[in-house]
């Protein structure tokens, strides 16, 4: 199967992947892949979406921040497709992970800070918010 990284311009995918894995390890001098035994990280991994079943809000912010347009959709938002990921090039810990949920880095396109900035800002509000409902909860509880 191929997977893409979704986000503009950027070129990682399963296919570099393979190709990398084919070359001998130039750190190591030791044979890549499954049958060699290098075992240096590879140049960069592919994350799938958060499913809209799980996490269909984390969904949507990944999608604002890609940024995204299809002709077809009519200049709305592009919807990633079960191949689409998005690679560590963009997590600030190569990953997403609890700190930085988000695919903040080398976004490609113009204002893409400002547009980090908002979806950041947007989620520590929204975490602000469910904190307080919790708190008035056990409050009355
Ligand atoms: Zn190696
Ligand atoms: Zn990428």
């Amino acid at each position: 199967m191929a997977y893409h990284c979704a986000v503009s311009g950027c070129s990682n995918g399963s296919y570099r992947l393979l190709r990398w894995e084919k070359e001998r390890c130039q750190q190591c001098q030791l044979p890549r892949g499954k049958a060699g035994s290098c075992t240096c990280d590879p140049p960069f991994k592919l994350h799938p979406f958060p499913t809209s079943r799980k996490n269909r809000e984390l969904r949507q912010q990944w999608k604002v921040l890609i940024n995204r347009t299809s002709a077809k959709s009519r200049g709305k938002l592009w919807s990633p497709s079960k191949d689409s990921r998005v690679c560590s090039d963009h997590f600030v810990d190569g990953a997403p992970t609890a700190e930085n949920t988000f695919p903040t880095l080398n976004l490609g396109y113009v204002d893409a800070n400002k547009k980090v900035h908002r979806v950041l800002f947007q989620s520590q509000l929204n975490n602000e918010n469910s904190r307080q409902k919790k708190k008035k909860v056990n409050q009355v509880l």
